[in-house]
């Protein structure tokens, strides 16, 4: 029996799988600022239009969490207690994507970072963790929050249960219709859910008087979240991308994914991550650019945006509100406009008006490049992918896929040898019923007009 295993492992070419000791989990959060050539423009205060200051964000955000948002350290250590919690999934496995390879016959290899292993399916859980745990030090005994997909909601939830907070979410409406199980992950863990827009809070009456049939948006959603948290005793507010301690949180990634790399003997040409608000797409890309303007590495890192919600490769560069009504600071941020409402895609996680400050700055500088896909692409990439790696994958983690492909049919024409590291930044279980939409061919795609961008933006400049 012994020689028939050796006979087996002695066959086996490729390691398919890279995993890391507890021990070997970074200690610290990586913080790209430090080492950006241009550094963010401030935000803005929105009622005075000033560079905003750290006293304008404590109403909203827990103390230490406004001490990172602002920070310029390079290095911020993560907290024991969540260190300790990340170890009920982390380190996560860097996992070489033979089969996908092979079904593309490409002499590129492919990496992905598997974030699908978190309890609750998502990245997401990397940033809850610490955002609740900050809180809870702070007597912090309510959150309020908002979720798109629900994957954020899902992950504060079950964060806020750890630490022993209570965790109230709004859930944007099309997202609560199309994905039942979702709002239910998030009862089970003890979250109060409610349907955004709603007529508990002023903004949400606001629009609904509006437009009563909305969808509801991401930016609605934070728009009630914020307005609750001002007004309720002891509460704050968290938010699941966007903001630099968010990404920061995410670095986590891919400082695994750079140990693990390195155990592989290879280092990424390419690292690509989907593109909502940019959490995840910082997380990975982060550390690698690291290299890039430290070491002088030749590294790409490619957002993977959605083609109906094209911020990145269709928005302008401007101050925005990160919310619809504009409660949130004004961010520095390619956009397509506050109030602008996506179509309603399967990637829930992606129909999000604008991109962080950081990530907006890097790819103002050239030091980020994005793409749009549309969702019949993504949906045939992300088949493709759970056919060949037995993941199946988020809709929004598709988009990813979508591009790593493209660049791996780009190597296979060349005959080059690239290295593609992508994130897949969660499964899509929960999503399954998209699936079956994509398979019964009853998806679309949708591309905002150019028109309809340049209306949207165009309101912009009233702001400043
Ligand atoms: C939320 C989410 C995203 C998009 O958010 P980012 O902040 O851009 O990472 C992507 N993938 C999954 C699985 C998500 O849950």
């Amino acid at each position: 029996m012994a020689n028939i295993a050796y006979w087996n492992l002695k066959k086996m070419k490729t390691t398919k799988k890279y995993i890391l000791h507890e021990s070997d989990m970074p200690k610290f959060w990586y913080n790209i600022v430090a080492d950006m050539p241009n550094k963010p423009m401030p935000m803005l205060n929105s009622q005075t239009k000033q560079p905003l200051q750290p006293d304008d964000m404590e109403a909203i955000f827990a103390h230490e969490l406004v001490r990172q948002e602002f920070s310029a350290e390079r290095y911020i250590p993560i907290p024991e207690e969540v260190f300790d919690l990340y170890k009920i999934y982390r380190p996560t496995p860097l996992v070489r994507a033979s089969g996908l390879e092979k079904a593309l016959d490409t002499p590129a290899k492919i990496y992905f970072k598997n974030e699908s292993v978190s309890p609750v399916g998502s990245h997401k859980l990397n940033s809850a963790l610490p955002q609740v745990y900050f809180n809870k030090i702070q007597g912090i005994k309510h959150l309020t929050t908002e979720t798109g997909a629900g994957q954020w909601g899902t992950a504060l939830s079950i964060a806020g249960q750890h630490f022993g907070l209570d965790v109230k979410v709004y859930m944007v409406r099309i997202s609560y219709e199309q994905k039942p199980y979702r709002k239910m992950v998030m009862r089970t863990y003890g979250a109060e859910v409610i349907p955004s827009p709603s007529l508990t809070t002023e903004a949400g009456r606001k629009i609904l008087a509006e437009t009563p049939d909305t969808p509801g948006s991401l930016g609605t959603a934070i728009s009630e979240a914020v307005e609750t948290a001002l007004h309720s005793p002891d509460t704050r507010y968290a938010l699941g991308s966007t903001l630099n301690h968010v990404g920061l949180h995410q670095t986590i990634v891919g400082l695994e994914a750079e140990k693990q790399m390195e155990i592989a003997g290879d280092y990424p040409d390419i690292v690509i991550g989907c593109f909502g608000g940019g959490s995840n797409f910082s997380g990975i890309a982060f550390p690698f650019l690291r290299h890039k303007f430290t070491e002088g590495k030749d590294v790409r890192a490619i957002a993977a945006e959605p083609a109906s919600c094209p911020k990145l490769t269709h928005g302008i560069f401007q101050y925005d509100y990160g919310d619809a009504i504009g409660f949130t600071p004004m961010i520095p941020m390619y956009t397509l406009g506050h109030d602008f409402t996506p179509a309603s895609i399967h990637a829930g996680g992606l129909r999000y008006h604008g991109a962080g400050a950081l990530v907006s700055q890097l790819r103002r500088d050239g030091f980020v490049e994005a793409v749009d896909v549309d969702q019949i692409e993504t949906f045939k990439a992300g088949v493709l992918f759970a056919r060949n790696e037995g993941i199946i994958p988020a809709p929004e983690s598709a988009h990813a896929i979508a591009v790593a492909i493209r660049e791996a049919l780009k190597a296979k024409e060349e005959g080059t040898e690239k290295v593609i590291l992508f994130n897949l930044s969660g499964h899509g279980l929960i999503d399954i019923a998209s699936y079956e939409q994509y398979f019964c061919n009853e998806l679309q795609n949708y591309q905002p007009s150019a028109n309809e961008i340049n209306e949207s933006v165009s309101k912009l400049d009233k702001l400043l």
